[in-house]
């Protein structure tokens, strides 16, 4: 780790303002509570001249109930989000994901919109200034090869954050504030399958929240995630689920990873299920859609091989506790 470097804080009072702040200079960054972005900031990966502080922004630290469901503002931490009563009760796998991320302290300070817009990571990248440069850098930033595909020209970076596969199996909606104006999209666009740029917000653009839809409240849902240390830390894989049965039929089933590709991603071909028995047949195929649908490369100390299967193992695990 490198000591800070001088930057100039910004807190603005209003959306509008903080966009405005972020296209009026192209290196300055947005900041919530700061817990993957400082860290980035002291290994020499981000290196802004101005950090943009969301957390006074009134209308993004608010969870409000509207007539189409939750509306959780994106400087809203996860603690607040995994604890708040009607989460809890009616969008169960974005409580269990909240709850999950790191540990106490992150998720104190750590905020919903920084979770949804974290950066992929990679074993050759969440290094240290000295430690990159000793290795010619790599694709994603400042180098010429990619490290774990030396061959390509893409990144596979891994995004690994644990609250977007819960918000995808709910069906979440983004809101988004940019330059254009205010517009809102199916969380599922926020992202897309490239490591080196995951986000598809325009320049300038942030997240202002995240809308619960009521037609998937209280559908039984839940999130696992498989990690080194128990305690703090990323997700090596994730799933969440959100599964209703009646009378052991499947009548709804969506599943969404994390952890094991660029991006947080809905598992197609899902909707087959509809209509069979959970039986144990049922689950070993949900469990090898799970595995073939991932693409974990040598992101991380653990295998590719390892993560493949505890993914598929997770997914299976989930949704018997559902279906149970
Ligand atoms: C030891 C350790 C363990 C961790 N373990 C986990 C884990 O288990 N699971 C996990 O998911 N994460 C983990 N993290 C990462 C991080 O703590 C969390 O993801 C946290 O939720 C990030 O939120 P933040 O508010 O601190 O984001 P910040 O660090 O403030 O920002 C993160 C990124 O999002 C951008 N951003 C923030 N808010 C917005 C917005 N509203 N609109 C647009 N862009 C925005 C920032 O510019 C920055 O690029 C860990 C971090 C550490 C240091
Ligand atoms: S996958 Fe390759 S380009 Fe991407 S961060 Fe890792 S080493 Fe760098």
């Amino acid at each position: 780790m490198e000591y800070l470097p001088n930057f100039q804080v910004h807190r603005p009072g209003t959306a509008e303002e903080a966009v405005k702040l972020r296209v009026d200079n192209v290196d300055a960054r947005f900041l919530a509570g700061g817990t993957d972005m400082i860290v980035n900031v002291r290994r020499g990966i981000e290196r802004p001249s101005d950090l943009i502080d969301l957390t006074h922004i009134g209308e993004l630290t608010e969870i409000r109930e509207e007539a189409e469901g939750i509306r959780v503002g994106a400087a809203v931490t996860l603690q607040q989000l995994s604890d708040h009563e009607t989460v809890r009760k009616s969008y169960r796998a974005a409580s269990e994901a909240a709850g999950s991320v790191a540990g106490p302290t992150h998720r104190a300070y750590g905020t919903v919109g920084g979770n949804l817009c974290l950066d992929t990571r990679c074993l050759f990248y969440n290094q240290s200034e000295w430690w990159r440069s000793s290795n010619a850098y790599c694709l994603k930033h400042r180098g010429e090869v990619c490290h774990v595909a030396p061959g390509g020209r893409e990144c596979f970076a891994a995004y690994s954050g644990d609250l977007a596969p819960a918000m995808l199996v709910h069906e979440a909606r983004a809101g988004l504030i940019g330059p254009d104006g205010r517009r809102e999209i199916p969380l599922a666009e926020l992202y897309r399958d490239d490591g080196m740029d995951h986000l598809t917000m325009a320049p300038g653009e942030l997240l202002a929240s995240v809308l619960l839809p009521k037609e998937t409240a209280d559908i039984p849902s839940g999130y696992e995630k498989s990690r080194v240390r128990g305690s703090i830390d990323f997700p090596l894989a994730g799933a969440a689920a959100r599964l209703r049965t009646r009378d052991g039929v499947i009548e709804d089933i969506r599943v969404a990873l994390t952890g094991v590709r660029s991006w947080p991603f809905a598992l197609t071909g899902t909707d087959r299920f509809i209509g069979q028995v959970l039986d144990d047949n049922v689950l070993d195929d949900l469990r090898e859609m799970a595995r073939t649908q991932s693409k974990p490369m040598r992101t991380g100390t653990v295998a590719p091989w390892y993560r493949r299967r505890v993914v598929g193992a997770l997914t299976r695990r989930l949704a018997a506790r559902l279906g149970a």
